[in-house]
């Protein structure tokens, strides 16, 4: 008899944990039913109280390990894993496979080909000799904050107090840190389209919500207030600012941001998330405008900004938010339990980066002249594509060109261009440039090219993309 019930427990958990894995219900509600009449006990977590009864009997009858729960928080369940990561993962495989052994030209990665200038690297091997190596305050060390407020005085007009400022370990965390604090689930973010990937994933690992809103390239990507205005709520918590913007490289103007601060200081909940982490890789004559520095926004915007794009630092994960104390306290808190704090090399790192001068001082002017000079490389040959529509980059070393006019295209031997990724897959094969579709910037007309790496790159990819146009036929023509 013991035996028998051995075995049925042992049924029971098992079609009961199948059950709950595929979401069947019928067999759900069909294993309540046997249950039920089997003197088990009832109720909603039925299911679950068999399961850990079979489980306990197993283990204690029969010495089998109890199942392992795989089970994750819902919050974390849909984030989506990086297209950029998986167009990387792609020209990888390709360039095993390739017998040639002509690898792929990778424009995937928003990323400085430059290394870290000297005088920076230079300070982080000092850090190093001098045994610079514990826990720091989880702030930030006192140096840095105080090399960020004055970077934040003079360069934006900006006042915050030691205390207003967090060093973090990189733009992306302070991001993910702010708009965690500051939303409650259910409270909407919005995020003009197109946007940098993150900020959706971070959105809804707060279990808010976001909201999007279109902007236009004839109006060089940048959010209207009107727009702003339609899509307002009651549960309007943050919007999201990025200027200079990846991937359009809209840079923001002073007046554009002053209509939308307008229509910000109306809402008392509202408060702005301003990433400002490609700041000085601008081309003139745009010119950067903290959307804090103007009247009524200092107290309602959380103002993030970095090391890893202005810098070429990507891979000492440093960054920082400055806010009024109120939001920056909790935040504060919440980096004390969590990362307890910035490398401490990379933080001494940062001082010298900051020390280098006015907007990063020579050696950042000589990085971006180098940029610009493949920026207006590209949007010229860009431009010479037939049925390619490009808004040529004020900023950043990303270019947003719409390839739409080719989709519907047949290619012998590869099949048809359905969107941006069947278009990227067919670069990335036959031309070998690997590139980003636009659907993880929220527009799947467009594909992301990032020009930090080099003009001999730049220059090989193009060549390599033009030969292989022939093949495309833009859709709307006949
Ligand atoms: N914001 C934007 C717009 C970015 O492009 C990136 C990096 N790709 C980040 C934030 C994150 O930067 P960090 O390396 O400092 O985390």
């Amino acid at each position: 008899c013991k035996q028998m019930e051995r075995s049925r427990m042992r049924f029971v958990g098992e079609a009961a944990f199948q059950a709950l894995d595929t979401g069947n219900s019928s067999k759900q509600r069909h294993l309540d039913t046997f249950c039920h009449s089997s003197r088990e006990a009832r109720g909603q977590s039925l299911i679950q109280r068999t399961i850990m009864r079979a489980g306990t009997e197993l283990v204690a009858t029969e010495g089998v390990a109890a199942e392992v729960d795989y089970g994750i928080s819902p919050r974390f369940a849909n984030v989506k894993s990086s297209q950029i990561l998986d167009m990387l993962a792609l020209a990888n495989e390709l360039d095993k496979a390739d017998p040639s052994g002509v690898p792929i030209i990778r424009w995937c990665a928003s990323e400085s080909g430059f290394d870290t200038p000297r005088p920076i690297v230079e300070e982080g091997m000092k850090a190093l000799q001098d045994g610079f190596t514990r826990y720091t305050d989880s702030a930030g060390i006192l140096e840095l904050r105080q090399a960020i407020c004055h970077k934040l005085q003079v360069e934006n007009g900006l006042t915050y107090a030691l205390d207003e400022i967090l060093v973090s370990n990189g733009a992306k965390q302070s991001l993910m840190q702010a708009v965690t604090t500051v939303c409650l689930p259910g409270d909407e973010v919005i995020i003009p389209t197109p946007y940098w990937a993150g900020y959706p994933e971070m959105v809804h690992m707060a279990e808010a919500k976001t909201v999007t809103v279109e902007t236009s390239i004839d109006n060089n990507f940048m959010l209207t207030a009107n727009a702003l205005s339609a899509v307002l709520t009651d549960k309007s918590r943050l919007l999201i600012i990025n200027t200079p913007a990846n991937p359009t490289g809209t840079v923001y103007t002073r007046k554009a941001l002053e209509a939308i601060a307008a229509v910000v200081v109306k809402h008392p909940r509202l408060l702005v998330l301003s990433d400002e982490i490609f700041e000085h890789i601008i081309y003139s004559p745009a010119t950067h405008t903290s959307i804090a520095s103007i009247p009524g926004m200092w107290e309602r915007t959380l103002t993030v900004n970095g090391f890893s794009k202005v810098f070429a630092m990507t891979g000492w994960r440093l960054g920082y938010l400055a806010a009024p104390r109120k939001f920056l306290k909790p935040m504060a808190k919440i980096q004390s339990q969590s990362t307890s704090g910035a490398c401490s090399i990379a933080q001494k790192a940062g001082v010298a980066a900051l020390g280098l001068g006015h907007g990063g001082g020579k050696e950042v002017a000589a990085m971006v002249k180098a940029y610009e000079e493949r920026k207006d490389f590209l949007v010229q040959r860009l431009q010479a594509l037939e049925g390619v529509k490009v808004f040529p980059p004020e900023g950043t070393f990303d270019v947003f060109p719409d390839f739409s006019a080719y989709f519907g295209t047949h290619v012998a031997g590869f099949g048809t261009i359905n969107d941006a990724e069947t278009l990227c897959r067919f670069f990335m094969k036959t031309a070998k440039v690997a590139m980003v579709p636009g659907d993880c910037f929220g527009n799947g007309n467009c594909i992301r090219i990032s020009f930090g790496s080099s003009m001999e790159k730049i220059k090989e990819g193009m060549e390599r993309i033009e030969s292989v146009m022939p093949l495309l036929k833009p859709s709307t023509l006949p």
